[in-house]
């Protein structure tokens, strides 16, 4: 199986090579076959994509912002006509089951580019009366962008970042992670084909030390990234020494809270989404089920029968529903922490080991009696392993769930709407659910608190993250000066 791209960056509406930059592979996981090889971005692919990028950004800006958004919009039809080979790539590039691709990848990018492209010629500024004179605002773009992107929905991340700054007459230099670098190759070319102008959406590759290259260049003006919280800091921090603007969509170890009166089904079904949705890797994750003690036993029935269901194998099988983690170090990671919760005692309901010989396949597994202090419920473990703990105390929970340095989302499962509200407000979280989990439609802003994030994507609240306000005070009458 190959995937190789033309080329390993996309610059200026072109497909770029430079065979000076260290080579990296794409595997899929599944197999652990190469499924394209690449070379790293070198100063001088940096250099070109950065220069186009200034180079086409004002005259995008310039353009009416409708004009902007009927480009997105074919991005966005384009996307949805080739969802399916979209998602194989995604499929092999991550490992992810096609059951999931076909459905959360693409399409999710696709939505992403129509709510922008209707937001683009909605935005105005204000009037602002002053007596004899007045203010107005106008809302600039910020000029050139910089995206990086985790592995774990590599297309989705990248339209997240992509979506808005275009719509809103940024330019933008994405790098994908390494281990995931070709569907962001293949929005390029989607982009390009609806009519998106050569340099205003550009890929370049490489590790860390590309990402890290890009935050500090004095051409960026913006820094997005998705990742991890330490990579988070080490951009955060360059990113404000160098007085940029930041977005920073990180990780966490985030609650989903079930109390008695729950629908012990949907809860149930829930906290399996939360946990083994692409084999638990979703920064977002519920991966603290907090189960209140009176249905702690009849949920963690349900749960190991539905999840002694679960069909693990070939993730091009649409039948399958889950998948391999995106590579061998991240399998032998997850396995670690598995090692970990066994060795601090907590109790092992079902899965806890690898399955099968190849490929990075992990069974779905789930721990019970989890105390607060265990290392699987500190600190994210990015895999397929869930952690139940148990409570009494609306209060108690609320405090435990709150004990944590992360605080991107939380999920609350009750029948009682004044309880779930009340919990609700209580968490520190950037997104919560009620009787719901894991659902990010582009509508609704998404982000962390704490040390997951700063900043949003999505929804309204995107715009002020991919543009600046500029303030211009119309002087109606004479000056007056004292001398
Ligand atoms: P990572 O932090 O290892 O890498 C993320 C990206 O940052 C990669 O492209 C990497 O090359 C780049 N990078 C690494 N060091 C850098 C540096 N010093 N400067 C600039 N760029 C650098 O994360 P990952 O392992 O690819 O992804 C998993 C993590 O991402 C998890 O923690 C997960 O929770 C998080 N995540 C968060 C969100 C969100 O929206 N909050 C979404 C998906 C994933």
């Amino acid at each position: 199986m190959r995937a190789q791209p033309q080329a390993s960056h996309f610059i200026n509406g072109e497909w770029v090579e430079d065979r000076a930059g260290a080579v990296f592979d794409s595997v899929h996981p599944a197999t652990g076959e190469v499924i394209a090889r690449l070379h790293a971005a070198t100063p001088s692919v940096l250099d070109r994509a950065l220069d186009a990028a200034r180079m086409a950004q004002p005259a995008w800006a310039a353009l009416a912002p409708v004009a902007r958004g009927r480009i997105l919009h074919r991005a966005a039809e384009i996307l949805r006509a080739r969802n399916r080979d979209l998602s194989v790539l995604e499929t092999l590039d991550t490992g992810k089951p096609l059951q999931e691709t076909l459905v959360a990848d693409a399409v999710s990018g696709a939505d992403a580019l129509e709510y922008f492209a209707g937001f683009a010629a909605t935005v105005t500024g204000q009037t602002i009366p002053l007596g004899r004179d007045m203010a107005y605002t106008l809302r600039e773009p910020l000029g050139v962008c910089a995206g990086i992107g985790a592995w774990n929905y590599p297309i989705q991340i990248a339209c997240w970042k992509a979506a808005p700054a275009l719509a809103f007459g940024n330019a933008m230099v994405f790098k994908p992670s390494e281990l995931t670098p070709l569907s962001a190759l293949a929005l390029a070319g989607v982009l390009q084909e609806a009519g998106l102008p050569p340099g205003l959406f550009n890929v370049v590759q490489g590790q860390g030390d590309v990402g890290a290259a890009l935050t500090t260049d004095h051409r960026v003006d913006k820094v997005s990234l998705t990742g991890s919280v330490p990579t988070g800091r080490k951009v955060y921090a360059a990113a404000g020494g160098a007085l940029k603007a930041a977005t920073m969509e990180l990780g966490g170890k985030s609650p989903l809270i079930v109390f008695p009166d729950a629908e012990l089904d949907n809860a149930v079904g829930a906290a399996m989404l939360a946990n083994f949705y692409s084999a638990g890797q979703i920064c977002s994750n519920g991966t603290r089920v907090f189960v209140h003690r009176d249905v702690k036993a009849a949920f963690l029935e349900k749960l190991a029968a539905r999840t002694a269901r679960i069909l693990l194998g070939d993730p091009l099988d649409e039948a399958t529903q889950m998948g391999p983690v995106a590579s061998a170090a991240q399998m032998e990671r997850v396995l670690s922490y598995i090692a970990k919760g066994q060795a601090e005692g907590a109790r092992l309901v079902c899965g806890g080991a690898r399955a099968g010989a190849a490929g990075c396949f992990i069974q779905p597994t789930v721990f019970a009696d989890v105390r607060d202090d265990m290392v699987i419920a500190r600190e994210e473990i990015f895999g397929p392993v869930m952690a139940v703990l148990d409570f009494e105390e609306e209060a108690e929970v609320i405090a435990r769930a709150n004990a944590t340095e992360y605080g991107l989302a939380a999920g609350v499962f009750t029948r009682d709407i004044s309880r779930a509200h009340r919990v609700v407000a209580a968490l520190q979280a950037g997104t919560c659910w009620i009787n719901a989990y894991n659902l990010t439609p582009v509508e609704m802003p998404f982000g962390g608190v704490k040390s997951s994030g700063v900043g949003r994507e999505n929804g309204h609240a995107a715009l002020e993250h991919y543009t600046r306000v500029k303030s211009v005070y119309l002087g109606l009458g004479d000056v007056d000066a004292p001398y």
